[in-house]
């Protein structure tokens, strides 16, 4: 919910809050809670990551694949085109991360740009790593790296819901956009 619809349905200081206004932008996510509920961290049995690769691409919404890592298309996402690059080892934190790993996850990370800037005429992303479930990782077991496409307009709440009610049509519409795009994007200039 954006802190203007916030504002609109609840009085400033409800609750013995101290309401002070500021330009940051809440979202709430509460279909997270499937993540996150129980505080259940998956080992490599029944990690989502780590199950992925061993389906078809379209299937498990895989982008592309690397000789260490790969990307994925968000099942939750934050935004149209919201992917994640995971390295194929069910490690942690970053710093577990082979230097192998960790060249391909940044590369990986250039390119899903290019190819959604090309595919989906984003303006902007968000990219980075939460670690640790404190920090706000869904599945802090397995190191994801998000990359969220941004429009100029998704600022307001609206927009994006609109874009996210049609998502399980749309997730496999935009992998096949993107994958399609991934091995030879057009020159966008930038
Ligand atoms: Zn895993």
């Amino acid at each position: 919910m954006a802190t203007s619809e916030a504002a609109a349905t609840e009085t400033p200081g409800e609750r013995g809050t101290v309401w002070v206004e500021n330009d940051v932008q809440r979202l709430w996510v509460p279909h997270r809670m499937a993540y996150v509920a129980d505080h259940h961290q998956p080992d490599h049995t029944d990690c989502p990551f780590c199950a992925a690769p061993s389906h078809d691409d379209k299937e498990s919404l895989i982008v592309a694949r690397g000789k260490t890592s790969y990307v994925i298309l968000n099942l939750f996402p934050y935004n149209s085109g919201h992917m994640l690059v995971c390295p194929y080892r069910h490690v942690a934190q970053y710093d577990d991360a082979t230097p192998e790993e960790i060249a391909e996850i940044g590369l990986l990370t250039q390119i899903a740009m290019r190819a959604a800037r090309t595919t989906l005429k984003c303006d902007g992303f968000n990219i980075g790593m939460n670690q640790g479930e404190v920090a706000g990782a869904g599945i802090a077991a397995h190191l994801h790296q998000h990359i969220v496409p941004r429009w100029t307009s998704d600022s307001n709440f609206f927009p994006i819901i609109g874009r996210t009610k049609a998502m399980p049509q749309l997730l496999g519409e935009v992998r096949d956009l993107i994958a399609a795009t991934w091995a030879d994007p057009p020159d966008t200039g930038n």
